[in-house]
């Protein structure tokens, strides 16, 4: 189907941050996929964990225990806090996990008639019909109607529109901590502050989207950990296979007996390889040697950034940046980029980053002489 819009380039290799197409030419990668290929291209770890598990037990289904999927989950559960974890295929489906959990923790305890999620204005949570309802954008609020009820949006870092979404239907607020896909738009602490008190007076679920912001990507292994809160729900996803498809949701225990045999369930979800891959990406990422140079890589990023004519301004945490341009001409860069050897994403009107956390200051500084040359161009 044509779904997408692509650039016309096909793919075919690639090492580290730096990928090849099918003419053999060569670009330095600043999308890791969207977020996604967390080490990068094919490191020697990951693929040797792939290849290793896919040749011993590739899927069970969730009829029987797997060894890796309980590791991986005490892992993450070690990592983040958490109590219990949910394994699927990707973030639209961990959020979907996260909503049910949601509604049902308010229905277990206060019956029916509470189950309104607040969530932002332009945030993204994903393309199911219910995570686009969930989403605060209009533009995806066309076409497939009807939607899933019960998603009313508040204004980012404005304490007066959260306030005027509470009231006593209310189960749930679900907030990405630095908005991803609307623009790379960080949350203000203070206004961070005010959802978790909120949350806590009102036994509201805090629910956090880390899909994107997540898996050291900002420069904490969950980004909600360098705002200092403790939420009941979270998500994860793109980068935490680091190439595979697997997504988790992640609950306090306040919600940890919510579900139960028989009201959530996938067949694929958290199968052995994607267990082994994701088992690999934690055991690198999440050292602390490694999230001080997320952060020393993404300031120097941002540094560098700065001296380049025609950037504006430059937003973002660790290693999730955006550039907003003098031109207003991110989309017509990006393309540019492209024929000179770099991928570089978009985000609304802005140039947007997630390199490989793996990628080397060689790599970054490739990368950004030819974004300096398309820009400056
Ligand atoms: C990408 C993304 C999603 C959707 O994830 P999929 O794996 O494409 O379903 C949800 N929330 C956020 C914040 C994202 O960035």
């Amino acid at each position: 189907m044509h779904a997408y819009g692509r650039f016309n380039t096909a793919l075919v290799s690639g090492k580290g941050a730096t990928a090849v197409d099918s003419e053999g030419k060569e670009y330095i990668d600043f999308t890791s996929g969207i977020g996604v290929n967390s080490l990068g291209y094919c490191d020697e770890g990951w693929t040797n964990a792939v290849a290793k598990q896919a040749a011993t037990l590739q899927h069970i289904s969730n009829l029987y225990y797997s060894p890796l999927q309980t590791e991986l989950s005490k892992k993450l559960c070690a990592l983040s806090g958490m109590k219990r974890v949910f394994l699927c295929n990707s973030g639209a489906e961990a959020n979907e996990c996260a909503i049910k959990i949601a509604r049902k923790y308010s229905f277990d305890k206060y019956g029916s008639g509470r189950q309104k999620i607040v969530t932002l204005v332009n945030s993204f949570h994903g393309r199911t019909v219910t995570t686009l309802a969930a989403t605060g954008q209009d533009v995806f609020h066309n076409y497939f109607f009807p939607f899933t009820e019960g998603f009313v949006y508040a204004e980012a870092n404005n304490t007066d529109s959260l306030k005027s979404c509470i009231d006593d239907e209310v189960c749930g607020i679900f907030i990405e901590l630095v908005q991803g896909e609307g623009g790379v738009m960080p949350l203000e602490q203070s206004y961070v502050d005010e959802i978790a008190a909120v949350c806590r007076e009102k036994d509201i679920l805090l629910m956090v989207d880390e899909v994107q912001t997540g898996v050291s990507r900002t420069g904490t292994f969950y980004c909600y950990q360098g705002y200092g809160i403790e939420p009941d729900i979270v998500t994860s996803a793109k980068g935490l296979g680091g190439g595979l498809p697997i997504g988790a949701c992640l609950c306090s225990e306040k919600a940890q007996d919510v579900i139960v045999p028989g009201t959530h369930g996938t067949t694929f979800g958290g199968n052995p390889i994607v267990c082994a891959a994701a088992l690999e990406v934690l055991s690198r990422v999440a050292e602390p040697d490694f999230l001080k140079e997320v952060n020393e890589k993404g300031d120097y990023i941002r540094a560098e950034l700065m001296k380049i004519g025609n950037v504006k301004e430059v937003r973002g945490k660790g290693m999730m940046i955006g550039i907003v341009t003098e031109k207003d001409n991110a989309k017509e860069v990006a393309a540019k980029c492209l024929e000179n050897g770099l991928l570089i994403l978009t985000a609304k009107n802005l140039l947007r980053m997630l390199p490989p956390l793996t990628i080397t200051y060689d790599e970054i500084n490739k990368g950004l002489s030819i974004l300096k040359n398309t820009m400056e161009a």
